[in-house]
């Protein structure tokens, strides 16, 4: 297992059929994730996409990350804990300057996607609102959004196969509201498709 250093990022790649296997070490952490098309950038992850064609704002186990084309991105294969969240953005800079009223410089999720996907020739401006693993976003009939604790349990894990050629990238989230008040590590897998297996 590798390991995203708390309140940190990585970015890589992973091949079509490929599996990636995203673990919650200790426990209500939350991992960003943004993913591209490898062979194309501006090919990327779009959260309204995968709301509207999943027809929910609840995405799990069975259900797909669709691309800003139409074309599907990753499968969840299994989802141990079951709750995540595409409604939120990346917390940037301006999250604690907005909503923790922090006026230093802090770690975010969209700093540290920006740092690692600088590497694949990814512009901080092309990073989208991201698949927000673990992350418990609840909402009432009014719309009204609140950011809970996750519910996620010491190595819950979520498998993710991969539709095409990807570049990822990762976070061990830093906003203290969504992750209990505390920063901790995350783990990742990356699980080679065997050859036998078919999509
Ligand atoms: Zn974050």
């Amino acid at each position: 297992m590798k390991i995203i250093e708390k309140q940190s990022g990585v970015a890589f790649e992973i091949s079509e059929g490929d599996f990636l296997k995203i673990i919650d070490i200790s426990g209500q952490q939350v991992s960003d994730l943004v993913c591209f098309n490898a062979t194309d950038t501006r090919e990327k992850f779009s959260a309204g996409k995968t709301m509207d064609f999943e027809e929910s704002i609840l995405i799990s186990t069975h259900n797909y990350l669709w691309s800003n084309r139409g074309n599907k991105m990753m499968k969840i294969i299994e989802d141990l804990n079951g709750r995540n969240d595409v409604l939120l953005a990346p917390c940037s800079q301006q999250t604690f300057e907005i909503m923790y009223n922090i006026n230093k410089p802090h770690p975010s999720c969209y700093n540290n996607l920006a740092i690692n996907l600088k590497e694949f020739n990814i512009e901080p401006d092309e990073i989208p609102t991201a698949f927000n693993a673990f992350m418990n976003v609840q909402f009432d009939t009014n719309g009204k959004l609140k950011v809970l604790p996750p519910q996620s349990q010491k190595s819950d894990f979520i498998i993710l196969q991969a539709m095409m050629d990807l570049v990822i990238g990762m976070t061990a989230c830093s906003a203290p509201d969504s992750n209990g008040g505390s920063f901790k590590e995350i783990g990742y897998e990356i699980i080679k498709k065997t050859p036998h297996e078919t999509n």
